[in-house]
């Protein structure tokens, strides 16, 4: 069976060493490709939570015609072989860490999906983007949104229990472009939404919207816990609209009991903003967790960013501030890097 591999993945598909070159003895188990699809900005479908790890697409989300074709279509079933097998033949398995651990992190009757077709955002932070991206029309705005409305139908049709996860690459209350998902989609009492947003349209976008009793899990970035740090970080953003969406938010999972976390990537402009966003998480009740800042190519000074970086000039003192908000506040997650560096 020939595989498509993406052109814009043919890089890392040769760059990342996968088990046909590393050669390993897999005991371990995953069943991502039977349960986990990831739609990619250019309407690609994966079957591995990430990308970089399983490159082989199984063609457009377009072309199938029920959602389910996707994990029974003969690449699939394949690659399933080939894992079954304990083969891992294309898989990136010292990425996944599949060497050393399962991956089930799935359960057998539920799927995840995610939907990363826009990369729309109504900020432009300095950590993720040089400038704005936000597509309102145009013929690759028209493609997306067809792309958008065809999984509405594929999600409309599909039966089984599901997790929604909307977007790993923009903000899907800020894109036109995911407007059906919100506004048009009904969706069914087994199909919940891990929701990721700088939650700033949170009122505008989810006071109309059929979806939010089945929003289970909101994931904020903030990157602060106060106005002057927020609105430099989050370069667009009003750290006073951000507090009067965090209180329609609160309103709304009393009711739904939806969970929320807060996260803030460590960065030299926010080190000395780790007590206020820990005052932040207990004033609302939402929980937080603070990640070390990774290099996603956006800045070409990368390591004057990075505090965790030894050589910073910042780096002790952000260390010290680190581990006072680390001993205060337990219930406060911090991401394995950050854990590794405060244990050491
Ligand atoms: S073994 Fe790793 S790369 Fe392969 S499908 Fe599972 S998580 Fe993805
Ligand atoms: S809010 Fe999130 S998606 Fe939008 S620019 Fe900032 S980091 Fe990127």
């Amino acid at each position: 069976m020939i595989k498509h591999i993406p052109i814009h993945q043919q890089f890392t598909y040769k760059s990342i060493p996968r088990n046909k070159q590393l050669g390993f003895e897999i005991a371990n188990h995953c069943n991502a490709p039977d349960r986990v699809l990831v739609v990619d900005w250019a309407g690609e479908c994966f079957i591995c939570s990430c990308e970089a790890w399983l490159p082989i697409s199984m063609g457009k989300i377009e072309q199938f015609e029920r959602l389910s074709d996707v994990w029974t279509n003969p690449i699939a079933q394949e690659i399933q072989q080939d894992i079954q097998d304990k083969k891992y033949t294309h898989c990136a398995v010292d990425r996944c860490r599949i060497i050393d651990m399962d991956r089930v992190e799935h359960t057998h009757d539920h799927y995840s999906i995610s939907i990363n077709i826009d990369e729309s955002c109504n900020l432009r932070c300095p950590s993720c983007r040089s400038g704005l991206i936000m597509l309102d029309s145009g013929p690759v705005f028209e493609e997306k949104l067809a792309r958008v409305k065809h999984l509405v139908n594929l999600l409309e049709e599909f039966d089984e229990p599901c997790q929604i996860i909307m977007s790993g690459n923009g903000d899907p209350l800020a894109s036109a472009i995911m407007r059906p998902l919100l506004h048009d989609f009904q969706p069914k009492p087994n199909q919940q939404f891990r929701l990721f947003t700088n939650g700033l349209l949170l009122i505008k976008q989810l006071e109309k919207s059929q979806i939010v009793p089945n929003i289970n899990q909101y994931f904020i970035s903030i990157d602060a816990g106060s106005a002057d740090v927020y609105e430099k970080v989050r370069l667009g953003g009003r750290w006073s609209v951000l507090i009067e969406n965090f209180k329609y938010l609160k309103s709304i999972i009393e009711q739904t009991k939806a969970s929320v976390l807060l996260t803030f990537v460590l960065q030299s402009d926010n080190w000395h903003d780790m007590e206020n966003f820990a005052d932040l998480c207990a004033e609302f009740g939402f929980d937080g967790v603070i990640n070390r800042l990774e290099n996603w190519g956006t800045w070409s000074d990368f390591d004057n960013h990075d505090v965790m970086d030894p050589g910073h000039p910042d780096h002790l003192l952000a260390l010290q501030a680190l581990r006072k908000v680390y001993n205060r506040e337990p219930r406060l997650q911090f991401n394995s890097s950050l854990e590794l560096i405060l244990k050491s």
